[in-house]
């Protein structure tokens, strides 16, 4: 005899606990219903992708912009927001979404945070400057202390002091596959329990979907729809999102008429690395490319004619990376320029902001980050040193025989970006050096950022070059979803009873960005879209 399948019955249920979970739980927990999250990782995971992040959140006129000096306005952004999503006149619901971030940023998702106990670091960082046209045209990046993780410290910590806390409770390992509907309203979902494969089902009037987007899982997603405006599938990418963000989800609520919009808008990054020691397979760990890098393709030849600069336009760089001929491409540089520079896109390696050590902070800023390069150094087989430019064009041909390194184009390149900074600024025809000399005007990135390092100068060795690929992340489309986070057919009418947050809502209205992001707007769309959910739910929607 099998014993029964597991049946649960709660007020409403969350598929997903990552942060839009998270959060949408937080929020209802005020209402007195009774929740379950259902979700398919385990307990440890609990928080999803915001836990590995590294906490930059896109907020507009913050006191903290004010402190420095930084006139931006919701009026400001929005401009800036609009020329990069590119929306179309059709893109009803992504356009009121971003609007209402722009609007409601400081106060929905700063003030939510710092309500939390989150500290952002003082200086507001300055990403997507972009490359052939602005994009973020002033600094609105605000970095949480303690990272992604401690947001989802802080989170937990404010749901479990919640009065109504054992109005919650969670089913880990429960992985959703069906939403069940009865006479045109929701009532519930059906799903098997991971490992064992046993089914299950939950009942409730009100179901929130909050499972991540599609860009993770074994990647067939993010290759089936890939974005049209790229020109191939490289052949080989990195999984930099979730294990489990494969757009079962999705499948379930198209499947009871749901609308899910542009599988084909993803946003991905240029400076992915086969994540070290990983377990996952095919994991990538996401490197800020440092900006006195010089960024050559397969064969060791600069990339051009625009020369590429991290930091800058995620979304240029990816697509020119796009159409060279091999997946990969290599970032040349040398110790001093990586001690400054060197980043990475998440929580792991960043130790000192991730453990709050204000003061190593401080001496990383200063002295570089030795810590965080001698690591990436030990333990990645795709970061090559050297003390000459000759002996590492022989170590990059041994990494990639199959690709012959054009050495002599190499050397002149590199030869040719240090004469540069050898005449001085006044000489300056190099973009690439033109921009260095305009971002360290910033304060916030001054420290950050070289003084015109040359690549070849024998003080800042040994050189290293960096083998990197295109990474996937993040899902800017997603199931379409309302102003009050309720998901729409493909009447633009909504599902009785069905909610969507986070990134399998596209971060709101199933596009919230268009065509490209100003970043650190998904942890941001995760909070205000789960904000919106949890508040129609409140109101009986
Ligand atoms: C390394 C890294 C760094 C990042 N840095 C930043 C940053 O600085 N700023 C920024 O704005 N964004 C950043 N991001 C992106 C951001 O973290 C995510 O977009 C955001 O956290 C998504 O939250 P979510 O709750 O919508 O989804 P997720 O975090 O993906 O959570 C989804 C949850 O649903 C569960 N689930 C999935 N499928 C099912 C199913 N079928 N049944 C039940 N449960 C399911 C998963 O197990 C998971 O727990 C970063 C992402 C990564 C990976």
């Amino acid at each position: 005899m099998f014993a029964p399948a597991p049946c649960y019955h709660s007020d409403v249920l969350i598929v997903g606990g990552g942060i839009a979970g998270l959060v949408t739980a937080l929020k209802l927990l005020d209402s007195n219903l009774s929740l379950i999250i259902l979700d398919r990782d385990r307990k440890d995971k609990l928080g999803g992708l915001a836990k590995e992040s590294f906490g930059g959140i896109c907020a507009v006129g913050t006191p903290l912009q004010k402190r420095m000096g930084i006139p931006d306005t919701p009026e400001i952004a929005w401009e800036d927001w609009k020329r990069v999503a590119r929306f179309r006149r059709e893109d009803k619901w992504p356009k009121a979404w971003a609007k209402r971030y722009v609007e409601h940023s400081e106060k929905d998702i700063y003030t939510f945070l710092t309500e939390l106990g989150i500290r952002f670091l003082p200086v507001v960082n300055w990403p997507e400057r972009g490359m052939l046209q602005t994009a973020n045209s002033l600094p609105r990046w605000h970095i949480a202390w303690g990272t992604g993780h401690r947001i989802i410290e802080c989170l937990l910590k404010a749901i479990h002091d919640h009065p109504n806390r054992n109005k919650l409770s969670f089913r880990f390992g429960h992985c959703v596959k069906n939403i069940t509907i009865q006479q045109g309203k929701v009532c519930g979902c059906t799903g098997t329990m991971e490992g064992t494969g046993r089914p299950f089902e939950a009942h409730a009037d009100r179901v929130v979907l909050s499972a991540g987007g599609i860009c993770g899982g074994n990647l067939s997603r993010v290759r089936r729809h890939w974005p049209g405006h790229l020109d191939k599938i490289p052949s080989r990418l990195l999984n930099g999102s979730h294990r489990f963000a494969d757009g079962l989800i999705h499948d379930a609520a198209a499947a009871i008429g749901g609308k899910v919009d542009h599988p084909d808008r993803q946003w991905h990054y240029a400076a992915g690395i086969p994540y070290p020691k990983s377990l996952i397979e095919n994991q990538g760990l996401s490197l800020v490319p440092p900006r006195s890098a010089l960024w050559l393709n397969a064969k060791g030849e600069r990339i051009g004619p625009l020369p590429l600069m991290g930091y800058t336009d995620t979304g240029y760089i990816v697509e020119r990376l796009c159409r060279e001929e091999e997946p990969f491409s290599w970032l040349l540089l040398n110790r001093k320029i990586a001690l400054r520079e060197m980043a990475v896109s998440g929580c792991d390696y960043m130790t000192a902001f991730r453990h709050r050590k204000f003061l190593k902070m401080i001496r990383e800023l200063l002295f570089g980050n030795r810590e965080l390069t001698d690591r990436l150094i030990r333990e990645s087989d795709d970061i090559l040193t050297a003390a000459t430019l000759m002996e590492l064009g022989r170590k990059m041909q041994e990494k990639t025989p199959e690709v012959p390194l054009n050495m002599k184009a190499m050397e002149k390149a590199v030869r040719a970006y240090d004469r540069q900074i050898e005449w001085g600024p006044s000489f300056f025809t190099d973009d690439q050096l033109r921009r260095i000399a305009i971002t360290r005007k910033y304060r916030g990135d001054r420290l950050r950022t070289c003084k015109f390092q040359q690549i070849l100068d024998p003080s800042a060795g040994p050189l290293m070059a960096i083998r990197t690929f295109i990474l996937t992340r993040k899902s800017l489309g997603g199931i379409r979803t309302d102003l009050k986070s309720r998901v729409l057919n493909g009447q633009d009418s909504p599902i009785p009873g069905l909610f969507a947050a986070g990134e399998t809502a596209g971060f709101g209205g199933g596009n919230m960005h268009g065509k490209g992001a100003l970043e650190g707007t998904f942890l941001g769309g995760a909070i205000l879209t789960a904000h919106h959910a949890a508040g129609s739910i409140c109101k009986g929607e």
